[in-house]
């Protein structure tokens, strides 16, 4: 699922190249992406509008038009954005998208297309004038890269959840947004504190630790593009991997040995999702 590194650059790679166009036509494939307001309605209000400028919050995407409008889209779990596409975009990008899943497409007055592709079908798109008008959205925490997330602004954060698990607390979007599964292992290997540790048992510099690495691997990663890992095949708007999966140290390495310790990588399954874990640095 695409994290905050990933949606961060998706929202660049669309800053550089649609701003100022003009939507001249909407095909919607599929009807269940449009999540408000009607299909009609969604495509009545884009059309013929301008983008004007792309903002990112947490994991969506903030298109405004030259409108009242805000165009909102969550990628899900496989919903990919490429600009531009066209009828050999499919055999340029060596069939890492299939023109089958293109749910949505844009066509600007250039007659260049965005098309708004997703294998599992999770994406959702909206069209609101007030952004609070999605609730999941309204409802968001802190920008883990934005200055005003320091060091005393997190352990506030962390005293709302103190008798809570670390790793859940992590990856809830109501605290800290943007971290999903890679990104929160790879900042608690990176900061040797088990995923199940109560955040109240959490010391000073286990804390201070968490916070640095918390901006530092979200920044590294979106410098480089995000990861795109095997079972999860995200891509840029140019349909490109992200350059961070060779970085990763934890996340996917199961078996592997630890490049701290030696010890090999284990798995454990918290809350439903894999947990990678070394069991000698990261001690319950
Ligand atoms: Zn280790």
């Amino acid at each position: 699922m695409p994290e905050l590194p990933e949606v961060e650059t998706i929202r660049r790679g669309l800053q550089r190249k649609i701003k100022n166009k003009q939507i001249k036509d909407i095909v919607v494939n599929v009807d269940k992406i449009i999540k408000k307001p009607s299909l009609e309605e969604f495509i009545a209000k884009s059309k013929d509008k301008k983008i004007k400028e792309i903002y990112r919050r947490g994991k969506y995407i903030i298109i405004h038009l030259n409108s009242e409008d805000k165009l909102i889209i969550h990628l899900g779990m496989t919903g990919l954005l490429i600009y531009p596409y066209n009828e050999n975009s499919e055999e340029i990008l060596e069939g890492k998208i299939k023109a089958k899943h293109n749910h949505l497409v844009f066509t600007f007055t250039d007659d260049t297309q965005l098309v708004f592709n997703d294998v599992r079908r999770f994406g959702k798109i909206f069209l609101v004038s007030n952004i609070n008008e999605i609730e999941t959205l309204s409802k968001l925490g802190v920008e883990p890269l934005e200055d005003y997330f320091t060091e005393e602004v997190f352990i506030q954060i962390l005293n709302k959840k103190k008798k809570g698990k670390i790793k859940p607390f992590l990856m809830n979007q109501k605290f800290i947004t943007g971290l999903g599964n890679i990104y929160a292992n790879e900042v608690l290997y990176r900061s040797d504190i088990h995923p199940l540790r109560l955040i109240f048992s959490l010391n000073k510099e286990e804390v201070r630790n968490l916070y640095q690495q918390i901006k530092l691997v979200l920044s590294e990663a979106v410098e480089l593009r995000g990861s795109t890992v095997a079972d999860e095949a995200y891509l840029d708007t140019d349909g490109e991997k992200g350059k961070f999966t060779k970085k990763l140290q934890v996340y996917a390495r199961k078996g592997e040995p630890c490049i701290k310790c030696g010890h090999s990588i284990e798995v454990v399954r918290i809350e439903g999702r894999s947990s990678f874990i070394c069991p000698q640095c990261q001690k319950l």
